[in-house]
Parts: structure tokens; C-alpha cells; sequence
């Protein structure tokens, strides 16, 4: 699964549509309120790639999707706001024409110069975008040289724009490429899926198992080791014959945990203590209960020391460790305590030279919120587009550009 990334090509010269991931957080749902970007995060982190094409003497289309609207007509999903913001961001002026494909986005392009930046509007006020309608894709590969994909989050989405676009421009000759940070993600995921280094322990966690059996069991059959907390921890006790009280429990699932653990034999490890408390609140008492004895009116909302201690025994030598699912509800300070210390126990790994890799939008709010991104190998910035790569599933976005 090695790419071809925009240092792999010729750019002088050149004009690069490139898809980016500007999906940003806005100050108000409101069309008639004046908008502003409340988080540039994503726009920063794209600067690297388009720095990169702009010092290489590129010029640049960049198209993005931004929320949901349902038609054009939602204005408060605008890129107005945004090109404002990439404006400050990149320090140089940005073109921007409030349409997805129409003649003033082809003659704006045209017109364009090295060093010129122009943002298209909101991929999806045009409904061929989540349609892969090949028209749209064939127009926006007919504005450039290159195509360049920035938008890991949106990999797992045969959209226009991150599927037709680039083979369109396959089509005419030019090159379909990974932007920088898209070039990260399949590489460091890719360790995971294509090589992984051993001992490799899987730790899975979050809400359900019903979201994620195919990812459980893709990593059972990668892995050497599972250990699974969270709430997908309980169906599984449940499964075992365990009284889990309040908790959340799936009991549509049962039988999917049972066929699981039966497949798993002594490879799945699950918790043998929990935190519990009768609601999901700072202020509730909360206790530490072992699995076999849950309080009937309680509900299990972390793990627990003893099962804290077992996973770092399980971890000790891991050479690669993927995590996908917070603990607990780490999102109530009271329940966080398991996720941390993980957190914490795998930021140390690192530093030990064990690869960690964090996948899936809630663990990487939860390891932001521990303050350890850094310390990771890896933090996925694609929620959906880690878990379905993490699965063994080819991603259109990645599939469509040029191998190395
Ligand atoms: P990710 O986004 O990383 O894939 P998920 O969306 O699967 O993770 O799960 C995250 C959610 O799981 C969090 O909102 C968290 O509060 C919830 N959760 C974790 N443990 C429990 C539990 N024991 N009971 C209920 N919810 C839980
Ligand atoms: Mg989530």
C-alpha cells in the first residue's frame, strides 16, 4: 500500500487540484449570522502539502466538503468563511468563487498563476458530489495537471472529488497523488494492515460491538492479542454469563460475542474489574467492582486496576499496538481514569520504541484530551477512514491514486 506523494512528482509549473479536508467547526448554523471558523486545526495541518506545492511552483485549486447540507441553498455551510481563514493561515490571498463547477470556476482557473491559491465552494451543494457523477469528476481533473488527495477522512467515501476526480485525471494522462498528511496515514495504518511488527496487541473499546465486529474480527486474525474495555467489554461479560446490572449491554449482540469469544479461544482479553456507579456523573459515589459481582442497580463505566494492571502485563514487549475505543466514558472526568492510564502506560511504550497507532474520532479526543498526542506514533485524523482501513477494506480514495 505505498502511494506516490506529491514530492514523488513534477509540479513546476503545474496546476494541482487538490482535495483537502476543511470540514472545520463554524461559529453559528445561522445563514444570515457572519460566520467565522472556530477551529483551524485541519486547515493547518494541510499546510505542509500545500506549502509544499506552492514553493514547487504550483498553483492551486482546492476543493472540500464542509458539514452536511442537504441542497446549495444552505448557506451557513459556505466555504466564505473558510477561504477568510486559510487566507490569515497561509499568509497569501486566496480566490474564492462560490460555486462547486460552473464556467466562472473554469475560467477562474484558468487564469490561474504559480503561487495562485483558489478555493471552490462546498463540494457537496452540487448533488453529483456523493454520486461520483464521472461528469463532475472529469471537470474538476479538466482544471489542473495533477490531482492531489489531502482528505484522509473522506478516503472511505466514493465521492466526486476523492474518487472520479483522480481517475479522471489518470484518464488524461496526469498524476493522482497522496497529499503529505494522507501520505501519513497510509503508511502508519498500513504497518498495521500490511506488516505488522510482533508481538502486535489490538486494544478495542467505545460504546458497541455491533459497530465493529468486522474490525474485530480483521484484527483477530492480525493480532496476536485483543484486549477489549468500554462499554463493547460488557456485551462480551454478558456473553460469558456475567450480571452486568444497568450497564450497557447489546443484547442483540450476544450471540455475535459468543461466536467471537468461541473463535478467539484465549486470545481476546476482557476486564476483571470495573468501575461502577448508578449514573453517569461527577458527582455519583462510584465503587470498584470485580465482573462476577455487579451491583444489579449499577452500571459499569471504566475499567478497573486489576484490569488496568492485566492489559499492561499483556502489553509488556508489544512491538505494535493499535487502540480504537476509549475505556470508559472518559467524556465524565470520574470515568476517565482507565483511558488515561492506557494512554499514559502507551505514550511510555513509545518511548520505548514500540509503535502505537490510535484510531477512531472519540480515542483521539480522549488521547488529545490526556495532552498525549505527540507522544504517540500515531493519532489517525480519519474517524470512519482509520476504522474501515483497520478493517482489511480497500479505501476508493486510497485505491485511486498512483502507486509508488
Ligand atoms: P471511536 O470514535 O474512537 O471509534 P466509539 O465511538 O466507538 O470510539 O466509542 C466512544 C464512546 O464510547 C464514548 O462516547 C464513550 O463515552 C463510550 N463508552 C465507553 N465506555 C462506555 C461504557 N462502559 N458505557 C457506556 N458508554 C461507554
Ligand atoms: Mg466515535
Amino acid at each position: 500500500m505505498t502511494k506516490k506523494t506529491v514530492s514523488d512528482i513534477d509540479v513546476q509549473g503545474k496546476k494541482a487540484f487538490v482535495r483537502v479536508d476543511f470540514n472545520v467547526p463554524l461559529s453559528s448554523k445561522d445563514p444570515n449570522a457572519n460566520i467565522t471558523v472556530t477551529d483551524d486545526t485541519r486547515i493547518r495541518a494541510a499546510l505542509p502539502t500545500l506549502n509544499y506545492l506552492l514553493d514547487h511552483g504550483a498553483a492551486l485549486i482546492l476543493a472540500s466538503h464542509l458539514g452536511r447540507p442537504k441542497t446549495a441553498e444552505d448557506r451557513q455551510f459556505s466555504m466564505a468563511p473558510v477561504a477568510k481563514k486559510l487566507e490569515e493561515v497561509l499568509g497569501r490571498p486566496v480566490r474564492y468563487v462560490p460555486e462547486v463547477m460552473s464556467e466562472a470556476v473554469k475560467a477562474a482557473a484558468a487564469a490561474l498563476q504559480p503561487g495562485d491559491v483558489l478555493l471552490l465552494e462546498n463540494t457537496r451543494f452540487d448533488p453529483r458530489e456523493k454520486k461520483n457523477d464521472p461528469q463532475l469528476g472529469a471537470d474538476f481533473a479538466s482544471l489542473a495537471d495533477v490531482y492531489v488527495d489531502d482528505a484522509f477522512g473522506s478516503a472511505h467515501r466514493p465521492d466526486a472529488s476523492v474518487d472520479g476526480a483522480a481517475y479522471a485525471m489518470r484518464a488524461k494522462g496526469g498524476p493522482a497523488v497522496a497529499g503529505f498528511l494522507m501520505g501519513q496515514e497510509i503508511s502508519a495504518l498500513g504497518i498495521a494492515v500490511d506488516n505488522p511488527p510482533r508481538p502486535y496487541v489490538a486494544i478495542m473499546g467505545g460504546a458497541k460491538i455491533s459497530d465493529k465486529i468486522k474490525l474485530i474480527e480483521n484484527l483477530l486474525d492480525k493480532a496476536d492479542k485483543i484486549l477489549i474495555g468500554g462499554g463493547m467489554a460488557n456485551t462480551f461479560l454478558k456473553a460469558q454469563g456475567h450480571n452486568l446490572g444497568r450497564s450497557l449491554v447489546e443484547e442483540e449482540a450476544l450471540p455475535e460475542a459468543k461466536r467471537l469469544l468461541e473463535m478467539s479461544a484465549d486470545r481476546l482479553i476482557l476486564p476483571v474489574d470495573v468501575v461502577v456507579a448508578a449514573e453517569v456523573s461527577n458527582d455519583a459515589p462510584s465503587e470498584v467492582e470485580m465482573v462476577w459481582a455487579i451491583s444489579p442497580d449499577k452500571m459499569a463505566l471504566d475499567i478497573g486496576p486489576a484490569t488496568v494492571e492485566r492489559f499492561n502485563a499483556e502489553l509488556q514487549g508489544a512491538q505494535l499496538v493499535v487502540w480504537n475505543g476509549p475505556m470508559g466514558v472518559f467524556e465524565t472526568p470520574q470515568f476517565a481514569n482507565g483511558t488515561n492510564q492506557l494512554a499514559q502506560m502507551l505514550a511510555g511504550m513509545v518511548d520505548h520504541g514500540a509503535k502505537v497507532i490510535i484510531g477512531g474520532g472519540d480515542s483521539a479526543a480522549a488521547v488529545r484530551k490526556a495532552g498525549l498526542t505527540d507522544k504517540m506514533t500515531h493519532v489517525s485524523t480519519g474517524g470512519g477512514a482509520s476504522l474501515e482501513l483497520l478493517e482489511g477494506r480497500q479505501l476508493p480514495g486510497v485505491v485511486a491514486l498512483d502507486d509508488k
